[in-house]
């Protein structure tokens, strides 16, 4: 049975596992909820913020699945899909109907705002009292990502090692993603992480999110841990990022792959303006591709490729 849910003292507190839901009209957002021995440790894990993600979406239904059989020591909540309107339309943004805003740019919300803020402030209100937040994204439909193990504190790049052959990424201050506002929160845990896009399920990133999130519960003792589980973090570490953006709408035909070097003057891909004509477009900074625009037609300020530094 659904019971509308608003904040997280109104969540069952009887050990087991409930499928619930909060409404903001029209959507029902779905929460999943897990009690072990006790509430804390209590971990979130949120897939499609933005509703053309995934990976995300499907790694945390994956967790759920797998979590039944786990003798929880604290308690997990999976909310796999937390822009309903958005991820109906398979959009980044709330759909214009509602507001036609970025839900990632919106946190901690307000009450009584349009839709998408409406929404980001039940979603806070629901997970603020957490003790740990993984927050999974992806590349959408414009984009390819690298793996991107993003985190904020250094303590805890630990725990951004768990995910897999991903660079690990301190992730840069950004006012409204809900990862970054949950980090402003002291003592929490927060992670935000990328992988694949390209309007498509990039499966095996989707797997090694899971993987990653089953690691990340047992090192937060969310799960039991067996063993040592020691996660090497001789890994690939991005510093700061760039963006080449263009200035005026065309088309991108992409001549690069994400985790690949590039440097400074290297042909990045083709570039068709408005007038059909074609050129060769060149790369603005040197370091690792992080991100390639894969969705050809790019809007003016759109940016192409997102290269990040190595540390
Ligand atoms: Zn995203």
């Amino acid at each position: 049975m659904k019971t509308p849910i608003a904040k997280f003292g109104e969540l069952p507190q009887r050990r087991g596992r409930h499928r619930l839901s909060m409404t903001i009209a029209p959507e029902q957002v779905p929460i999943y909820w897990q009690i072990g021995q006790s509430i804390h440790p209590c971990a979130v894990v949120t897939a499609m913020v933005h509703g053309d993600e995934f990976e995300g979406f499907v790694a945390a239904l994956d967790v759920w699945k797998w979590v039944r059989t786990v003798d929880l020591q604290g308690s997990l909540m999976i909310l796999p899909v937390c822009n309903p309107a958005a991820a109906q339309a398979a959009t980044r943004h709330t759909p214009t109907r509602y507001d036609g805003l970025n839900l990632a740019r919106t946190f901690p919300g307000v009450t009584g705002s349009s839709y998408t803020q409406q929404l980001a402030h039940a979603l806070w209100n629901l997970i603020r009292d957490a003790d740990a937040l993984i927050d999974l994204h992806s590349g959408g439909v414009g984009y390819d990502y690298a793996r991107l193990a993003g985190y904020y504190r250094d303590t805890d790049v630990d725990l951004a090692a768990c995910f897999p052959k991903a660079f690990l990424w301190p992730v840069p201050a950004t006012p409204g993603v809900l990862s970054y506002e949950f980090s402003r929160i002291k003592g929490k845990v927060s992670l935000g992480w990328e992988c694949g896009g390209e309007a498509r399920l990039d499966r095996a990133g989707a797997d090694d999110y899971a993987i990653a999130v089953k690691r990340v519960l047992a090192r937060l003792g969310v799960v039991a841990r067996k063993g040592g589980g020691r996660v090497g973090h001789s890994r690939p570490r991005i510093g700061r990022t760039r963006r080449q953006t263009c200035s005026t709408a065309g088309w991108f035909l992409p001549e690069l792959t994400v985790g690949s070097r590039i440097k400074r003057g290297q042909v990045i891909g083709q570039w068709i303006k408005p007038d059909l004509r074609v050129r060769e477009l060149v790369s603005r900074h040197s370091g690792i591709v992080i991100a390639v625009r894969t969705l050809p037609r790019v809007e003016p300020g759109d940016y192409l490729v997102l290269v990040g530094e190595l540390v």
